[in-house]
């Protein structure tokens, strides 16, 4: 009964896969969040390399990993997959659930995967200083852990809700020499006047990220860096799926179930986006790839697809994609990587293209699942993580009532051991559950910007 299923250093993958080469007709450009027109590449140069802008536009198949990120990505992968042995006995599910554990960063999750090239390529541009914003503070560890190796300055925006919450990963994001800062602040123009709405706001990933790319425009030296949403960030994900499908082949095994969960959208591209150039290419037909969002936030489920910004104040170009308007303010929930209004432009695309699907969870039945996965495989996930985890159960449960045999795989994105305050508040009985009331999503809907 083999349990973890290991790769070689030498068989990590060399190149990230692209599925924009699979696409029949290209995504929508993003467009000027002024003239509405589509932006060129000029548009971004103030905030992005030239090499970031190349891949978030291409449509090859394949990018080669550079070598020198290649060494660092060695220190921790090829990443494990395991086989959920004990989960799948607890449940009594006839369905084998695998999962892949990305929480072997030294960051603790997957981000690492996309920090680093991003760090690299700026350092090759000449940059000095990267400014970026952090929701649960996950992001903005993994890119102080980057910048760090590649002597770069780091100032990282950080939500004010989990800023306060979540004190260690301020900590740790220190101990890599980055500065962290909660957000909104009276650091950046914009961040001054959302004070001025409302000073006990409790911040939203939109206003960290517009205060991020104020810092990066109005400063020479200073680049931006996001850490999902963007095409490039999913592209340096597939390194994930493209493991899993090696290690599933060690065991003859291919997933008829793919599962993550989705914030901006990255991890589940990550695992997913293989998959789904399988199916688009007419590989394999019937892999169902499901991306778990939490109820609170109900961007794929419950969003409109169309174009919208990428953040509070207007700095970003519209974003063809699932958006639940750029201005909506989803609540504290403690699962605060996923509190994004939008998703992946591909991600959208996918989910908008019925090639894959999406599904929607209240936070205290993630936390259930979660507890039921630290006691059978010992891990304490991510409060994202979870909501991944309570899908994959939720799927395996489905098979043990109709006696199917699925594969099921399933994206462990994240550890949770800086999020103990949230499970403090699960084992309190003190989680709330919010259903955004469809009548403010409306409103927020209806004040996105009319494109022509
Ligand atoms: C940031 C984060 C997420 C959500 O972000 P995506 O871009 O949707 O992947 C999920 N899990 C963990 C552990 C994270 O840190």
């Amino acid at each position: 009964m083999q349990t973890k299923i290991l790769l070689d250093e030498e068989q990590m993958p060399k190149r990230w896969y692209n599925v924009q080469a699979e696409l029949k007709t290209p995504l929508d450009p993003p467009l000027h969040p002024q003239t509405k027109k589509p932006i060129g590449p000029d548009d971004l140069k103030a905030i992005f390399p030239m090499e970031l802008i190349r891949q978030e536009v291409t449509t090859e198949r394949y990018i080669d990993i550079p070598a020198e990120v290649q060494d660092v990505l060695r220190l921790w992968r090829p990443s494990p997959l395991y086989r959920a042995h004990r989960l799948e006995k607890f449940l009594k599910t006839p369905a084998k659930i695998y999962y892949k554990w990305e929480g072997v960063s030294p960051a603790g999750s997957h981000k690492p995967n996309t920090s680093v090239p991003q760090a690299y390529y700026n350092m090759k541009a000449g940059v000095e200083r990267i400014a970026t914003e952090t929701g649960a503070g996950q992001w903005g560890s993994a890119l102080a852990f980057a910048t760090m190796l590649y002597d770069l300055e780091c100032t990282i925006y950080m939500v004010r809700s989990s800023y306060t919450q979540k004190p260690y990963r301020k900590s740790m994001m220190q101990a890599w020499g980055a500065e962290c800062i909660p957000s909104p602040s009276t650091k950046t123009k914009c961040g001054q006047a959302m004070l001025q709405k409302d000073p006990d706001t409790p911040g939203s990933l939109g206003m960290a990220i517009s205060e991020a790319v104020e810092d990066a425009a109005s400063h020479a030296n200073t680049n931006y860096a996001l850490g999902s949403v963007l095409n490039h960030v999913c592209l340096h994900q597939t390194i994930i799926g493209q493991e899993c499908r090696e290690q599933l082949a060690m065991v003859d095994e291919y997933p008829d179930v793919v599962i993550g969960c989705v914030g901006g959208g990255s991890n589940f591209a990550g695992i997913a986006f293989p998959f789904a150039g399988d199916i688009l290419t007419g590989k394999h037909k019937d892999v169902d790839l499901i991306g778990v969002e939490p109820a609170s936030c109900p961007t794929l489920t419950k969003g409109l697809y169309t174009y919208d910004l990428a953040d509070e104040a207007g700095y970003t170009p519209l974003l063809k994609m699932f958006t639940l308007g750029h201005d909506f303010v989803p609540p504290s929930i403690h699962a605060g990587g996923l509190r994004y209004h939008g998703d992946s432009p591909i991600v959208s695309r996918l989910v908008h293209d019925g090639v894959m699907r999406a599904v929607s969870y209240h936070q205290s039945e993630v936390f259930l699942a979660a507890q039921t996965f630290a006691r059978t495989e010992g891990i304490i996930v991510a409060p994202e993580t979870s909501h991944a985890v309570k899908g994959a159960i939720d799927e395996a449960l489905k098979c043990k009532k109709s006696g199917e045999k699925k594969t099921i795989l399933f994206n462990c994105s994240g550890h949770g051991n800086f999020d103990m305050s949230a499970y403090d508040a699960y084992f309190a009985g003190k989680l709330v559950d919010f259903e955004y009331p469809d009548e403010l999503i409306k409103q927020a809907i209806g004040r996105i910007p009319k494109v022509p």
